[in-house]
C-alpha cells in the first residue's frame, strides 16, 4: 500500500500494522493508531500522543492523516434529525444525516458526491456526479455524526448522495470497517440502490469475498409498479428493465440467503393509487421481500406532490390484503431540507 498521502480511516488493524512497519516502527504502533482512531475517535495524527512526536511528524511530512472531514454547516430538525454538510480535502461537499430514535441512531451515509443516475424526484441527481467517495470519507461521516450526537450511530444506511453500486469496492470496504472496527452488526447496515445493470450479482459475489457473507440488507428502489412509469422516473430503467432487475434480485437472494427490501416512493396522483398497489403486489408476490413505502419529499426543481394520508393508508391496506409485508417510513427532518442532496445544493 502506497503510504504517502494516505488516509487511515477505513483501514483494518492489520493494514495499520503494515503501515507502521513500512514507516520504520513496530506493528505495535499500528495497533495503537487503531485504538486511538476507532475507540477514542481521535481525528488528528498529532493528537495520538502515545506515538513518539518525531514519528508523528514524519507521518505528517508524508501527508499521512486520519482523514476526518471538516463540518461546514449543520441543520437540526425539530424531531432531532441532524443533517451535516462536510467538506472534503478537495473542497467538495458531502451530506450526511443522523436520525435518532430512543433506542437507535441511524446514520444515512453518502457514497458519492452528486449522482449520475438522474432520478427525477431527487435533488442529488440534478447536479450530476462529481466523484465517488473513498472509504475514509464514508467512515469519516460516522465520526462526524458521532461528534454531533455525542453517541455512536448504531445503524448505517447507504441512502445519502450517490448510487452505492457505482462505488462497490469502497462501499464494501466501508461495510467491513463499520462491522469489524466499529462494531455495527452487518444486519444493522442497509445498502440502497435504484439498480445498475450487471452490478447486483457483482455486489453479492464481492460481498461474500470481502466480508465472508453478505448479511447486510439490500434495499432496491422500485418506485413504480410497471416499466413505463419507472422509465419516466428513473432514466437508467430504460436500459435495465424491471424484469431484469427482479431477475437479478432473485439471483441475489439465492446467492446470499437474505431477503430484499423494495423501496417505493409515493408521488401524489402519479403512482399512489390502489391500482398501482395491485400492480406492485403482482410484481413482488412470491418474493422473499418487504416493501417500504416513503412519501415524497418536495424539491424545488420538480412539481411532484406528496401523497395524501388517505392514499398512503389505502395503498398500504391493499398491499397487506395481497399478503405483501409492508411498512411506511415516516419522513424525518422534513422542516430542514430533508430530501437527499438538498442541503448541498444550497451551498453550490
Ligand atoms: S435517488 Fe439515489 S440513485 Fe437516484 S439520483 Fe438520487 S442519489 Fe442518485
Amino acid at each position: 500500500m502506497e503510504s504517502h498521502n494516505l488516509k487511515l480511516l477505513g483501514l483494518s488493524q492489520s493494514q495499520l500494522e503494515n503501515i507502521a512497519i513500512q514507516n520504520g516502527e513496530s506493528a505495535f504502533r499500528g495497533r495503537q493508531i487503531y485504538q486511538w482512531i476507532y475507540r477514542r475517535g481521535i481525528s488528528k495524527i498529532d493528537d495520538i500522543t502515545v506515538l513518539p512526536k518525531k514519528w508523528r511528524n514524519s507521518l505528517l511530512e508524508k501527508r499521512i492523516t486520519v482523514g476526518a472531514l471538516k463540518e461546514i454547516n449543520r441543520l437540526k430538525s425539530e424531531d432531532g434529525t441532524i443533517k451535516l454538510l462536510l467538506q472534503s480535502e478537495d473542497n467538495e461537499l458531502i451530506e450526511t444525516v443522523g436520525i435518532p430514535t430512543r433506542n437507535r441512531l441511524t446514520i444515512c451515509v453518502s457514497s458519492q458526491i452528486g449522482c449520475s443516475m438522474g432520478c427525477r424526484f431527487c435533488a442529488t441527481g440534478k447536479g450530476g456526479l462529481q466523484r465517488s467517495l473513498k472509504t475514509s470519507e464514508i467512515i469519516a461521516q460516522f465520526f462526524a455524526i458521532k461528534k454531533a450526537f455525542k453517541r455512536a450511530p448504531s445503524h448505517v444506511v447507504f441512502m445519502g448522495m450517490g448510487e452505492p453500486l457505482l462505488n462497490i469496492g469502497q462501499v464494501l470496504e466501508s461495510i467491513r470497517c463499520f462491522n469489524k472496527d466499529l462494531d455495527i452488526g452487518q444486519r444493522r447496515i442497509t445498502v440502497s440502490t435504484v439498480g445498475v445493470i450487471n452490478q447486483l450479482p457483482k455486489l453479492g459475489e464481492l460481498a461474500i469475498d470481502c466480508l465472508g457473507s453478505a448479511q447486510f440488507t439490500l434495499a432496491v428502489s422500485l418506485h413504480a409498479p410497471n416499466q413505463e412509469l419507472r422509465e419516466a422516473l428513473i432514466p437508467s430503467a430504460k436500459q435495465y428493465t424491471l424484469d431484469c432487475l427482479l431477475k437479478d434480485c432473485r439471483h441475489y437472494i439465492h446467492l446470499t440467503g437474505r431477503r430484499v427490501s423494495f423501496e417505493y416512493i409515493l408521488l401524489g396522483d402519479l403512482n399512489d393509487q390502489v391500482e398501482h398497489a395491485e400492480e406492485l403486489a403482482n410484481l413482488v408476490g412470491g418474493f422473499q421481500s418487504h416493501v417500504n413505502l416513503i412519501a415524497y419529499n418536495p424539491i424545488v426543481e420538480e412539481t411532484f406532490q406528496r401523497p395524501s394520508k388517505n392514499r398512503i393508508y389505502k395503498f398500504m391496506d391493499r398491499l397487506e390484503e395481497r399478503g405483501v409485508a409492508v411498512s411506511f417510513r415516516k419522513s424525518r427532518g422534513l422542516d430542514k431540507n430533508a430530501a437527499c442532496g438538498q442541503l448541498r445544493r444550497l451551498h453550490i
